[in-house]
């Protein structure tokens, strides 16, 4: 019976020493900064973040960080600059690995910056200070989710929240203090600095009274839906693009835009022509806000941006050429963007005989742009073409609807029948632009409107001179002389005894009883 027994210790996993909290979102554009999982962790602790920096994480990130629980502590750690923990230096770097090793996960880098170092200058990456969308948190705790902190809110470019259509706040509105990325007191929903909540229930239709341009938004939601697909692809270890690819790429939209003139492809950009050769020629990396705009321009996706970086560098190695003298590898990705462009022309030149013919905000969108100025770089003489066609046929259009509104406008015998004004007014068109296309149509209504007009007359008049030959009679039976100022006293309109059949009508009537001479 003994031996059935197994007497080997069972065997226990490797346990973390502080809890493996899942990351939030990880994957997607709202994945959450690695300052806000030390925030959480902390939390769930209930212990202040800097507490728990301080006592068990700092001291793993270098040996000479021992502060005890001092408040202190965290400024003579990061003087200032928290900020960069989110970041791709060496402080993110240090942290990630301490939160790996207390808590034994392993993504932990995809909370930062740090899959992007190689392809990203640091420089004006992140915001110096703490920024969020009250009606995120708001949401979260409604649902009763976790409240966390998305990478995507701590880059310096990134100004909205794409889902609550407004600014991100950076002011607590009960201190009105702005906070640090991380503070001794740091939690995801509430200030750093008086511990107040940062949330706000607000409807949506209240938010939304945030004023901004149709071009302004266009812009911010550009940025912050490519810094977030940036940020979701961080989890799947991205192959970054180096530098000089990205340089190589850039040079080649300047060729095939501008024939390789870089003073032209900047000013097209809105950028310095000096700092557009320079990344051109590799010298200089431009920041992520600037490779953001020069992406808006051309109307492609950042990341599409470093795939084409990364297929220029992938040919560069099948022709085993260092990278500088890919001449393969550009031209054939300008042979490929150049086959693209003439695809695209012939689309225009069949859309040129379509019936009919559409307008060329329409083929844009056909051909994957959102507006028409690229295609008015590729072929200006077919967008004019294009946009002519489209007017000429919007006009026929407009005008055989018209003809149409104004065949009814006669069909129908309503009464009283509308005047020409009243009709081009209901129609949105001008009286000139209707007597210019149509006179006949223009002639009927107009003469059965003057002949309602007139038949109204004659009624009037009719009803004006009986009401005086009773306002003249009543006058009589009182013994009062019925003249004019005195008739005009009881009429409903006395001013209408001036009227010349009013005269006459009186004339009449003053004869009869015997007034008239
Ligand atoms: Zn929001
Ligand atoms: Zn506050």
């Amino acid at each position: 019976m003994y031996e059935s027994w197994n007497v080997q210790p069972p065997s226990i996993p490797e346990r973390s020493r502080l809890y493996q909290l899942e990351p939030i979102g990880l994957g997607t554009p709202s994945v959450e900064s690695l300052i806000s999982y030390v925030s959480r962790l902390a939390e769930a602790y209930c212990v202040p973040t800097g507490l728990l920096i301080v006592n068990e994480i700092a001291p793993l990130m270098k040996a000479e960080y021992t502060f005890g629980d001092k408040e202190g502590g965290l400024d003579r750690i990061f003087a200032n600059q928290t900020r960069a923990l989110n970041g791709m230096g060496n402080w993110s770097k240090s942290l990630v690995q301490a939160l790996e090793s207390l808590t034994l996960r392993t993504n932990l880098r995809s909370l930062t910056m740090l899959p992007w170092a190689e392809v990203i200058p640091q420089k004006s990456l992140l915001k110096p200070t703490r920024a969020w969308c009250p009606n995120c948190y708001g949401d979260s705790q409604i649902a009763e989710q976790p409240l966390y902190e998305p990478l995507l809110w701590s880059f310096s470019c990134v100004e909205v929240c794409l889902h609550h259509q407004q600014p991100l706040h950076s002011l607590c509105p009960t201190c009105q203090k702005p906070n640090r990325p991380l503070a001794w007191l740091s939690r995801p929903g509430y200030c750093s600095k008086c511990r107040e909540w940062l949330g706000s229930y607000r409807k949506l239709e209240a938010a939304q009274s945030w004023e901004i341009t149709e071009s302004a938004w266009a812009w911010h939601a550009w940025v912050a839906n490519n810094i977030g697909d940036l940020t979701a692809s961080a989890s799947r270890e991205p192959i970054t693009p180096s530098r000089e690819a990205i340089a190589l790429t850039l040079a080649g939209y300047a060729r095939t835009l501008f024939e390789g003139n870089i003073s032209a492809f900047s000013r097209w950009l809105g950028l310095g022509r000096v700092q557009t050769h320079r990344w051109v020629t590799g010298e200089s990396a431009p920041e992520l806000k600037t490779l953001l705009k020069i992406c808006f321009r051309l109307e492609v996706p950042l990341l599409k941006i470093f795939n084409q970086a990364i297929a220029n560098t992938c040919l560069a190695k099948e022709a085993k050429q260092p990278l500088e003298q890919t001449k393969v590898a550009s031209s054939s990705s300008l042979n490929l963007q150049v086959e693209e462009v003439s695809k695209q022309i012939r689309q225009m030149k069949a859309a040129l005989t379509e019936d009919p013919p559409p307008s060329l905000a329409k083929v844009a969108e056909r051909l994957g742009y959102r507006r028409t100025t690229t295609l008015y770089y590729y072929a200006s003489d077919m967008c004019h073409a294009i946009s002519a066609k489209h007017t000429e046929y919007q006009k026929v259009v407009e005008l055989k609807n018209i003809r149409c509104a104004l065949e009814a406008v006669i069909a129908n015998d309503v009464c009283p029948p509308p005047s020409l004004q009243k009709v081009a007014q209901s129609i949105s068109t001008s009286v000139h632009t209707l007597k210019k296309h149509f006179p006949e149509l223009c002639c009927s209504i107009s003469s059965r409107y003057a002949s309602y007009l007139s038949e109204c007359r004659v009624k009037r008049i009719q009803l004006l001179k009986e009401e005086i030959r009773q306002v003249a009679a009543k006058l009589e039976d009182q013994g009062i002389e019925p003249t004019a100022s005195r008739v005009s006293l009881y009429l409903n309109k006395p001013r209408s005894i001036l009227q010349k059949e009013a005269k006459a009508a009186l004339k009449e009537v003053r004869y009869e009883l015997g007034w008239g001479k």
